[in-house]
């Protein structure tokens, strides 16, 4: 969501003459856009804020003013502590505000020729939503783009800052939502990701002011010609409604693959962390999704270290990962966060203990996301091409189930989906040769991992 967020930022700046540069020392407005979610990489906000400053002093050596800011979650739930503590911070602002970025700049630079800091601080919740004043024109965003449709969260997960980051949970209306998808496939986007904090509460405004839900607004996205495949993340198992798993099976050019968090197979722990939801559950949900699509592909958030969590607790969580078999996942040791009712739980788990558990977690996610890897090999991969590979000669792009696939090509194949025999498969990715058309068969521009006739392709029966 922060890469669209800074996207959308630089929309909003395009017609105030601010234009992409890739070095800060040359920028009019450096924009650190950050994260709170874990302790992690809040810390890095400040060792990069350490880093801006030289490129700032470079900027304003040689006579030009720089307004550096910080956006974001961290800016929203620091904001004053960072004024304070980071002085060369001219401007802090919230993911909510960022639509008013042209008046808080020129706010910034008021102060700035006037001798004095600049100080701006804007982390306000607007009661009219930051997408109602966002411009309609986007600069191109590649072949995969990001399309936020929800945002905030309302769940309350004692863990979780987002609640109080991101605000109350809120679904743009669909008509807009369909409308910026035309744009974006207009400007060359054949995959969209829709994105939200729960992107599967979405109930947005539909025609008519009827209530539509997810698999509703993915029905009518999939009739966007030159649309070729849709991913929506990151969902909540609560929300995984009949509609939205039946639209799995349904809908082409929804991609066989779902990131769908489940922290811990540990029903003591679920609760603790008010997740609404125990292991069970969520492995009948998983049962329904691979009915509805058999060759779905899983992903998953965990926790270990959760406060409270015992031996017998992470011996759950490896049996739910046992069970379900995750084509990838992340992990995270337990993070606590300020203000989230956790950080002040009984039974802080110590470090080592927490260290110890991830690493058992991550050797047995890894071990499956290999084995899932290398079921490909020898398989025919419908693949999008993102970008220029990091050797000449070559690009990279997706396969339907999200593995990144190195192949040989040009800059002229980014934006086309091709066929590719895979002949490798590695920790992260695979690798193979575009594969020539097969008679009888849609070639992977007409369908995404299906033959002529609908069915799955021999690759995806994996
Ligand atoms: N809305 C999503 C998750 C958003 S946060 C969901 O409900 O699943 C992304 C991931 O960061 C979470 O799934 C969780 O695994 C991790 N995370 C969030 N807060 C954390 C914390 N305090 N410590 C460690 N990991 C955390
Ligand atoms: Fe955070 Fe996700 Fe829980 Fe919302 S549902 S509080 S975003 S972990």
């Amino acid at each position: 969501m922060n890469v669209y967020d800074s996207d959308r930022m630089a929309d909003v700046m395009a017609p105030h003459g601010y234009g992409l540069t890739e070095d800060a020392a040359e920028a009019d407005l450096v924009i650190l856009n950050t994260c709170h979610i874990r302790e992690k990489a809040t810390e890095k906000v400040f060792s990069e804020l350490g880093r801006l400053r030289a490129a700032k002093q470079a900027r304003e050596r040689s006579g030009g003013l720089q307004i550096l800011a910080v956006a974001g979650c961290v800016a929203q739930a620091e904001g004053d502590e960072i004024l304070r503590r980071a002085p060369q911070v001219d401007m802090v602002f919230g993911p909510q505000t960022y639509h008013r970025l042209p008046e808080l700049t020129r706010l910034a630079l008021d102060r700035r020729a006037q001798g004095g800091p600049a100080q701006v601080l804007d982390t306000d919740f607007p009661a009219i939503p930051k997408f109602d004043s966002l411009p309609e024109e986007m600069a191109a965003r590649g072949p995969a783009a990001y399309l936020s449709i929800q945002e905030g969260c309302d769940k309350f997960c004692t863990f979780c800052v987002v609640p109080y980051t991101r605000g109350a949970e809120f679904s743009r209306p669909a008509g807009e939502i369909v409308a910026e998808a035309r744009r974006l496939v207009a400007a060359g986007a054949r995959e969209i990701t829709l994105l939200g904090q729960n992107v599967n509460a979405y109930h947005g405004e539909g025609p008519g002011g009827a209530d539509w839900g997810l698999a509703r607004l993915i029905h009518a996205l999939a009739e966007i010609d030159g649309l070729a495949r849709l991913r929506y993340t990151t969902s909540h198992p609560r929300d995984m409604d009949a509609a939205l798993i039946a639209a799995h099976g349904a809908v082409p050019q929804l991609m066989p693959f779902l990131h769908l968090p489940v922290q811990s197979g540990s029903n003591r722990i679920l609760a603790a962390m008010n997740r609404r939801h125990e292991a069970d559950a969520y492995l009948r949900t998983v049962d329904a999704l691979r009915q509805a699509r058999p060759d779905l592909a899983l992903s998953s958030d965990f926790i270990v270290g959760f406060p409270g969590e015992t031996d017998a607790d992470f011996a759950e969580t490896l049996a739910l990962v046992n069970k379900v078999g995750f084509a990838q996942a992340y992990s995270f040791r337990y993070s606590p966060r300020p203000g989230t009712p956790a950080a002040a739980m009984d039974g802080q788990v110590p470090l080592a203990v927490g260290q110890e558990r991830l690493a058992a977690l991550q050797q047995l996610l890894d071990a499956q996301q290999r084995a899932f890897n290398q079921r490909f090999v020898g398989t025919l991969q419908p693949v999008l091409i993102e970008r220029a590979g990091r050797q000449a000669g070559q690009v990279q792009g997706r396969s339907p189930y999200m593995q990144a696939v190195h192949l040989p090509g040009t800059p002229g194949d980014i934006g086309r989906l091709i066929d590719v025999s895979i002949a490798q498969a590695h920790a992260n990715s695979l690798a193979g040769e575009p594969a020539p058309p097969i008679p009888g068969r849609a070639g992977a521009a007409e369908a995404d991992g299906r033959l002529a006739d609908g069915r799955l392709m021999e690759g995806a029966r994996v």
